[in-house]
């Protein structure tokens, strides 16, 4: 376990005192159809999450966008479904796109916004993430709004200075708090086997509550929840999950063995 510090400590004792927020757990498959490439590598994995107890957090899981009508109808109830992206508008000509309108049609209530794949392979910035985000609010779609700094602001201890146009981004665009999630992700730490230690990921989710607390309100501070991401598996999900300002985990690569994920799902008993 870490040391605590003062910081910590206050917002424990803060997290205590006022909202109690439900742990939520997200696995994000990416460009994975479950374990594999194919439809039966899908089912296995369905198979495989259905048999899992039931669990104690809220959780949802993101296959890519061709699954999601089979996931939704495959997975037990207690798995929400969610894309891993969605378009900024209703409908039209934007190739290769699925708008949160078609999404909500097929039961998928759903859908992480802001990957750090999105930005750094696809491009998208904040501008782009700030109208996806208002379009999802304005039809009541679930937003898992994602920021994490590249590991050169970590490095110079500037990461506050790489999430606070992020954080500005989402916090402009939303009206209403109880549809959104933040994940925090430090893209240094994603799918690179090098986890944030507690304290770096217990400080800075701290450090964003903190963030939205000034600059939004006390309560929607407190009631928000953010997750931590970025290489939790099996192994190291308990200690993480132990720190007060981190609500639940965004998993990659563990979401994909069923068994990996139970444990994970089981670090918020
Ligand atoms: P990882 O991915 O768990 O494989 O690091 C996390 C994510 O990209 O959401």
């Amino acid at each position: 376990m870490f040391a605590k510090t003062a910081l910590q400590t206050a917002v424990r004792t803060s997290a205590r005192g006022m909202a109690t927020r439900t742990p939520i757990v997200g696995g994000n498959w990416k460009c994975n159809a479950g374990n594999g490439i194919t439809n039966g590598d899908v089912t296995a994995l369905v198979d495989g999450l259905n048999a899992l107890p039931a669990p104690k957090c809220e959780v949802y899981i993101a296959p890519p966008s061709l699954y999601l009508k089979d996931v939704k109808a495959s997975a037990k109830s207690h798995f929400n479904v969610s894309a891993q992206n969605t378009w900024k508008l209703t409908k039209g000509a934007y190739t290769g796109e699925v708008s949160p309108e078609m999404l909500l049609d097929s039961n998928i209530e759903w859908t992480l916004i802001g990957h750090s794949e999105r930005r750094d392979i696809f491009g998208e910035d904040d501008a782009l993430l700030g109208e996806k985000i208002a379009h999802c609010q304005s039809l009541g779609l679930n937003v898992v709004a994602c920021l994490g700094e590249h590991l050169p602001a970590r490095e110079a201890g500037k990461y506050m200075d790489s999430l606070i146009p992020n954080l500005q981004a989402i916090c402009n665009n939303v009206t209403d708090w109880s549809k959104v999630v933040i994940a925090y992700e430090p893209v240094w730490a994603i799918g690179t086997g090098v986890v944030a230690t507690p304290e770096q990921a217990q400080g800075t989710n701290a450090e964003i509550r903190q963030w939205i607390a000034a600059n939004v309100s006390a309560e929607v501070a407190d009631g928000v929840r953010i997750q931590y991401g970025g290489s939790v598996n099996d192994k190291n999900c308990d200690e993480l999950a132990a720190c007060p300002d981190i609500d639940g985990f965004l998993v990659g690569g563990a979401c994909l063995k069923a068994d990996s994920f139970g444990v994970i799902l089981n670090a918020f008993k």
